[in-house]
């Protein structure tokens, strides 16, 4: 199957929040609060997405309120903090929404999102990601990680799936 063809199946996508919504530092202020960035192309990729009706999610091993903030502005309501588990996560998720991981996607960075990412359907990383990570998405994004890597994503379903619409 062509990467194509495997981003026209998508459903759901879930993502990772550090070094894939964000360049991957994490920002402290001098009272303790982490800070994050993340990208407006991003955010309109996403939104994108769910008009064309796939369903969003964020699965994230950390727990911040500027992640909070974020899912709240793009409107994610599957937004998963603290996850020790991303493949039990992701699996519990489809579950709820009657989905299968032929119709999932998963966007990671790092090792501990690649039994979540083989599972699903497509999987992406940015340019950015772990060697290993790398080598084994099924896409891998010219941009890097809070810097439109996401919005990528994006614009390949969706171009993925207007030619399903179209053949
Ligand atoms: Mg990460």
């Amino acid at each position: 199957m062509t990467v194509r063809e495997r981003a026209a199946k998508v459903k759901l996508i879930a993502f990772d929040i550090d070094g894939v919504m964000t360049d991957g530092k994490l920002y402290y202020s001098d009272d303790g609060r982490e800070l994050k960035a993340f990208n407006t192309l991003d955010g309109q990729g996403l939104r994108f997405l769910r008009q064309a009706g796939v369903e969003l999610a964020i699965i994230t091993g950390r727990d911040s309120g500027a992640v909070t903030a974020r899912a709240k502005n793009l409107d994610i309501h599957h937004l998963f903090q603290g996850v020790a588990d991303k493949h039990a996560c992701m699996s519990a998720l489809l579950a709820r929404l009657d989905l299968d991981w032929s119709e999932a996607a998963y966007m990671g960075d790092d090792v501990v999102d690649l039994p979540t990412m083989q599972a699903c359907a497509f999987s992406a990383a940015p340019d950015n990601a772990h060697p290993t990570v790398r080598a084994k998405a099924d896409f891998v994004s010219a941009h890097r990680g809070g810097e439109g890597a996401v919005r990528e994503v994006c614009d390949l379903i969706l171009a993925a799936r207007q030619g399903k619409l179209h053949d």
